[in-house]
């Protein structure tokens, strides 16, 4: 049977006995799932020109190199996570790669066993290991995107806003900058529900989402609270100037139509409070959001459609 060989795996090859290079060469290029490119590098400095071009799939590291050691190596490379590492140590040095694998080695190979069998074994080894690895460092970063996600908005959710309204409060504490909050929800949400029904509801909190996305700075963040109401979060920020971005929002929405199924247009307003970190006593996230969601209170009092601050 003839295996097609399409993936081209780059290998970094770092040991400074030439010979064993040849001999690591011959045998890996045997191996048929793969076809294989390799960068030789026998001294500190070509392996240092070689990390510095990149590219590399695997890396087959000799543990006794002069300057650097194998292991300094292998601290370096499992740090910058560049490929999956095989080290390959000579005769007595089993606790040297007990120690490897436990700083991140994908795998090791006693140079005494060099042959066809166990590198086709720590090749496929090291490159299914790493495969995986990446697989789920991408699984890692889509939950933690979706622990700090509102998912009918993309927003951040109440849990993220409120741990970035912390730091934001003491970054603006540490170096007295001004900062100002907006807590802003829908007027009458509960009749669109009712009226138009709960999918146009959603229409309508997506739409106001991206309606505050382009209204605020890429400095500034906004989040939903929770069902129809919205936090955004404004470094640097003194009140008077809230306000106007605040009104921004509030009146690109008053003139904004949100079209239904059969183009039927929706139209709504938002009520909008705000609220600046005050420098002369401070206050925690709670305690703004409070005085924030009563400048709100005020807005809806006197007839929604309005920010006070
Ligand atoms: P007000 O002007 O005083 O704010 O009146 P309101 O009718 O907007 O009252 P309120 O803000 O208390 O109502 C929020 C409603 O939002 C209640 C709830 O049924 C609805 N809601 C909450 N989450 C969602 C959601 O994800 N989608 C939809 N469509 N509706 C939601
Ligand atoms: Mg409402």
């Amino acid at each position: 049977m003839i295996i097609k060989k399409e993936k081209i795996i780059n290998i970094l090859l770092c040991d400074d006995d030439p010979v064993d290079r040849k001999l690591i060469r011959a045998y890996v290029s045997k191996l048929t799932q793969y076809n294989f490119e390799f960068t030789e590098a026998g001294e500190e400095e070509e392996i240092i020109i070689a990390l510095e071009r990149g590219g590399f799939d695997l890396i087959l590291l000799d543990i006794q190199m002069p300057g650097r050691t194998g292991l300094e190596w292998l601290a370096e490379l499992s740090k910058r996570k560049i490929a999956p590492v095989i080290i390959l140590t000579g005769h007595g040095s089993e606790m040297i790669a007990v120690d490897a694998m436990k700083n991140g080695a994908a795998d090791y190979l006693p140079k005494s066993e060099l042959n066809f069998e166990n590198l086709n074994r720590t090749v496929n080894n090291a490159l299914e290991k790493w495969a995986l690895l990446k697989k789920l460092e991408e699984y890692q970063i889509k939950l933690e995107y979706l622990a700090r996600t509102d998912e009918l908005t993309g927003l951040m959710n109440r849990r993220s806003l409120m741990e970035r309204l912390v730091e934001e409060i003491s970054r603006a504490t540490r170096y007295n900058h001004p900062l100002s909050v907006l807590i802003m929800d829908i007027d009458c949400f509960k009749k669109i529900n009712d009226v138009y029904g709960h999918l146009e509801g959603d229409k309508v909190i997506e739409d106001t989402s991206k309606m505050i996305l382009e209204s605020i700075r890429n400095i500034d963040f906004s989040g939903r609270y929770g069902g129809d109401e919205f936090v955004i979060i404004l470094p640097e920020t003194s009140l008077n100037e809230a306000r106007k971005i605040g009104e921004r929002i509030r009146s690109k929405i008053a003139h904004s139509v949100v079209f239904r199924d059969g183009d039927i247009p929706i139209k709504y307003t938002v009520s909008i409070g705000g609220v600046q970190l005050s420098d002369v006593y401070h206050l925690s996230s709670d305690e703004l959001l409070k005085k924030a969601d009563d400048a709100l209170y005020q807005a809806k009092h006197k007839g929604g459609n309005l920010i006070c601050c």
